[in-house]
């Protein structure tokens, strides 16, 4: 059955080949980021691959609460209520945490921390109400390992797998299931500046992990109708290595 999927950072990396599997299997799909013609572009790409059914792209910042909101509610007013929320959306800037100004530690956390909660918070409601409603937030292998250079991103990280299991705490006697995924390496734009010579030391398979890939561990929690309040790494076995 067509579900309502609602994907935050959907524009690209991880978030776009999420949005481009769940379309593949024929859910209605609202692509959200902050640049509108990337998400347009998204919403096109889409179409050309094989997307019918109905769809929508949105621009909003997931740290702004009353974006959130708005966007939420669009979604719901075309789409149908939210069945499954992705939240993707992610920032990182690598720095010594000796060198980090504050406001850089207050919006790196309320992207990558406070954005997922807000999100969750717009459509849980309805997901309680309707006994029915899957969510999955993307963490971070260094939210679990911790690495130089990232320690606000990891502390976002870590604070994201604490609320995930919190949240499916509270709302899994109604039906409603909440998980984490914790990409390693990724090929995305993120990755960008990591080099060869720290994949081939850190990943036992040795490479970096696809978009794709990642999309496909995402589908099987969302279909996975037993799991709730997990964590599932799909990282090369970087999490193998001390
Ligand atoms: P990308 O940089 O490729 O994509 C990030 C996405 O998030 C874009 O769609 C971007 O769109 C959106 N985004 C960023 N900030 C905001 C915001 N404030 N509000 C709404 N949307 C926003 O990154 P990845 O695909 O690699 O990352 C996806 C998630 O996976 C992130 O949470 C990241 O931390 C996590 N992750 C990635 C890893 C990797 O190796 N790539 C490893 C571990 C975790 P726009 O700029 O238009 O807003």
């Amino acid at each position: 059955m067509s579900k309502v999927c609602a994907i935050f950072g959907g524009s690209r990396g991880i978030g776009k080949a999420v949005a481009t599997r769940f379309a593949q299997d024929g859910h209605k799909i609202a692509v959200v980021s902050r640049n509108k013609e990337a998400v347009d572009r998204t919403i096109q790409e889409l179409v050309e691959g094989g997307l019918k059914g109905p769809h929508l792209g949105v621009s909003c910042d997931v740290s702004d609460e009353k974006r959130v909101h708005a966007t939420v509610k669009s979604i719901q007013d075309t789409l149908g209520p939210v069945d499954i929320l992705v939240n993707a959306a992610g920032v990182n800037k690598d720095v010594l945490l000796l060198k980090t100004q504050a406001a850089d530690m207050t919006s790196l956390l309320q992207t990558n921390l406070v954005g997922p909660m807000l999100t969750c918070r717009a459509v849980v409601r309805s997901m309680v109400q309707r006994r029915t409603g899957t969510i999955i937030n993307v963490g971070s292998i260094v939210g679990m390992k911790g690495n130089p250079g990232q320690c606000v991103y990891s502390a976002s990280k870590a604070g994201l797998q604490g609320f995930t299991k919190s949240l499916a705490k509270e709302v899994a006697s109604r039906g409603v299931r909440v998980n984490l995924i914790v990409p390693g390496f990724i090929d995305t734009d993120m990755t960008s500046g990591v080099s060869e010579a720290v994949v081939t030391q850190s990943v036992p398979l040795q490479r970096l992990g696809t978009p794709a890939e990642v999309a496909t561990a995402v589908r099987f929690l969302a279909y996975s109708t037993y799991i709730t309040g997990t964590v599932l790494v799909v990282d090369g076995g970087m999490q193998l290595n001390t």
